[in-house]
């Protein structure tokens, strides 16, 4: 039915296991995804806004750029920090980063750009968006510090949430519909354990193989490894249920009142070191004391969810109205 939540590929970051930089981004946010041309040597650059684009293709520059800035809006409303300065570079190119002047070297994000499975143009920049609301989460709130796995310290379903919740309302949608059968086929993980969760995919013995060895080959630098997920030995429906229940569990989230919730976790999380202490802690705030509320109020709202967006919340949905 959703053959574009499928992942056909794995596409994969793997950062120094260092500090990010750190310090804000220069100046305002100001939305102009314009990009606007920049002589830095003989690849196609670009300035957006604050950031930089590095391509093959200059016909790639003007929606990349436009995938940026709402990511950008996008994570910050959601998670209450602008993400630093950084690039979006094609993978060819990445080896291009340290020409980007020092303060615009907050991240990067090695991208492939001509995809060997059609796409829409909708749906690559849905999928950059994704992969950047990753690259912010681990460059802002939850740096890799403590797990020294491929992404940063957040657990699994709240690095996802920072990906998914930056995707467009038709993959969004798409993952609705996924939890929606997921629910009536019984397969509802409880909240409590979601958020504790493996991804599916992360927890592929062959990845973390792969993993290792190309941390062992090229530790200091940003890589891009890529898989299908039956190269990885990963079979059946389980990683289109986690992103489907990922999906779920930000909807659930804006139904508690507190827009800044996403943020509020990751930083919680990024305090004490404790992937669900955080229950606890913020529950009281929005009248779930209690794990075991969170796990009623999660099942109970689980079978009256809308199959489609209704909240407006989505990252290029409609502005927020002040829904409940
Ligand atoms: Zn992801």
């Amino acid at each position: 039915m959703s053959a574009a939540v499928v992942p056909a590929a794995l596409h994969l970051l793997l950062f120094p296991q260092a500090a990010p930089p750190s310090g804000g981004a220069e100046g305002p946010l100001t939305g102009d995804a314009l990009p606007v041309p920049v002589a830095l040597d003989n690849a196609f650059w670009f300035r957006a806004g604050v950031d930089y684009l590095a391509v093959e293709d200059p016909s790639h520059a003007e929606g990349t750029a436009q995938a940026v800035a709402l990511a950008r809006t996008c994570f910050d409303r959601r998670f209450g920090v602008a993400p630093l300065a950084g690039a979006v570079m094609a993978t060819g190119l990445a080896g291009l980063f340290e020409e980007l002047p020092l303060e615009r070297q907050g991240w990067v994000l090695p991208w492939r750009f001509n995809r060997s499975e059609p796409e829409t143009p909708e749906a690559h920049a849905s999928s950059l968006r994704h992969e950047l609301g990753h690259t912010f989460l681990l460059n802002t709130l939850l740096p890799n510090l403590r797990k020294g796995q491929y992404g940063g310290d957040a657990p699994d379903w709240l690095d996802e949430a920072a990906g998914v919740a930056m995707e467009s309302t038709a993959s969004r949608d798409d993952r609705r519909r996924r939890f929606g059968a997921l629910v009536a086929d019984g397969r509802l993980t409880p909240f409590t354990r979601f958020v504790v969760q493996a991804h599916p995919v992360f927890a592929s013995q062959r990845l973390q193989t792969e993993i290792a060895r190309a941390r062992a080959a090229a530790s200091n630098q940003a890589i891009v490894l890529e898989f299908t997920l039956s190269e990885l030995g990963v079979t059946g429906s389980s990683p289109d249920d986690f992103y489907a229940q990922t999906g779920a569990v930000i909807d659930f989230l804006d139904t508690l009142g507190d827009a800044g919730l996403l943020g509020r976790i990751s930083r919680d999380i990024a305090d004490s070191g404790e992937a669900a202490g955080w229950l606890e802690r913020l529950g009281p705030d929005v009248g779930l004391p209690r794990p075991d509320d969170w796990d009623e109020a999660f099942a109970a709202w689980s079978t009256r969810a809308p199959p489609t967006a209704t909240a407006g919340r989505d990252c290029d949905g409609e502005p927020e109205t002040g829904e409940a």
